[in-house]
């Protein structure tokens, strides 16, 4: 067996990486088990801030609420989260049920940018974090795992190093794909509900935005792709 290349191109740790601390709001993550609403993942924009909802099997849901970024877990009492998702599911009988778990997420991206630094490769949330909208940090870091297997394969057998030389570069085009996007999601969910977070001026824009995906077969499509993995854009 062939081991690793040693000499590698001079490379600078965390070159033109990026980490913003997103947007000043978090997200408390909780799961509950109650019968789930919506048999799908269902979002709501909410004049009293974001709220979603997943259906984890038919008796239980994960819920994600829009919070503020110094909120801690005892600020969240498990009845302020029932009547915080009454107010912004506009659904004043909702049924609560038993909260098992309970987290506050916080709101960041970060690339680092190579995702390499000589014999070491950087692979899924260790070389980028990505805000949960869209859904694409899992995604990715299968993304990244699947471009390595098949370099480091081709290196360690047949002794061609070229898709390991082409490794960060391969995946950052994709990850930036999904950061963008990410990126776009999560100003257009969080601003178009109050003018508190961002002014009334991001807040028009951020609806304009997401009028838009309804009157415009165009723009749904684009966000239907981006949505089932932008394959289009990853090639
Ligand atoms: C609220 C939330 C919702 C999300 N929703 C989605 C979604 O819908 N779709 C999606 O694609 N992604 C989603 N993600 C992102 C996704 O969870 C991550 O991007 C993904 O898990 C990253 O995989 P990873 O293998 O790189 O890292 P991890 O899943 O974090 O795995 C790293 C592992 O390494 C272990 N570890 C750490 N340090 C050590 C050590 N020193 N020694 C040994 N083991 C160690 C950890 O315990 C962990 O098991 C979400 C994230 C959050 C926070």
């Amino acid at each position: 067996m062939r081991r690793l290349p040693r000499r590698q191109p001079r490379q600078r740790a965390r070159t033109g990486s990026d980490h913003v601390l997103l947007r000043p709001r978090h997200w408390l993550v909780h799961r509950a088990r109650r019968r789930a609403a919506a048999a799908l993942p269902a979002l709501r924009d909410h004049l009293l801030r974001l709220r979603q909802q997943f259906p984890r099997g038919p008796v239980a849901s994960r819920f994600y609420l829009e919070c503020a970024p110094d909120d801690v877990l005892d600020d969240w009492t498990d009845e302020r989260i029932w009547t915080q998702l009454r107010l912004r599911l506009g659904d004043e009988g909702l049924p609560t049920g038993t909260i098992t778990e309970k987290a506050v997420v916080e709101m960041r991206s970060f690339v680092s940018d190579p995702m390499r630094y000589g014999r070491l490769f950087l692979v899924g949330d260790a070389a980028h974090i990505i805000t949960p909208m869209g859904g694409k940090g899992m995604n990715l870091a299968i993304a990244d795992a699947n471009v390595l297997a098949h370099a480091l394969r081709a290196a360690v057998h047949d002794g061609d190093d070229e898709q390991l030389a082409a490794y960060s570069a391969t995946c950052l085009k994709r990850v930036w794909n999904h950061q963008e996007f990410s990126r776009w999601m999560t100003e257009m969910t969080h601003e178009a509900g109050d003018d508190t977070l961002a002014g009334s001026f991001r807040r028009q824009l951020a609806r304009a935005r997401l009028d838009r995906l309804f009157t415009s077969d165009l723009a749904a499509r684009a966000f239907a792709d981006m949505m089932a993995g932008g394959d289009a854009h990853d090639k």
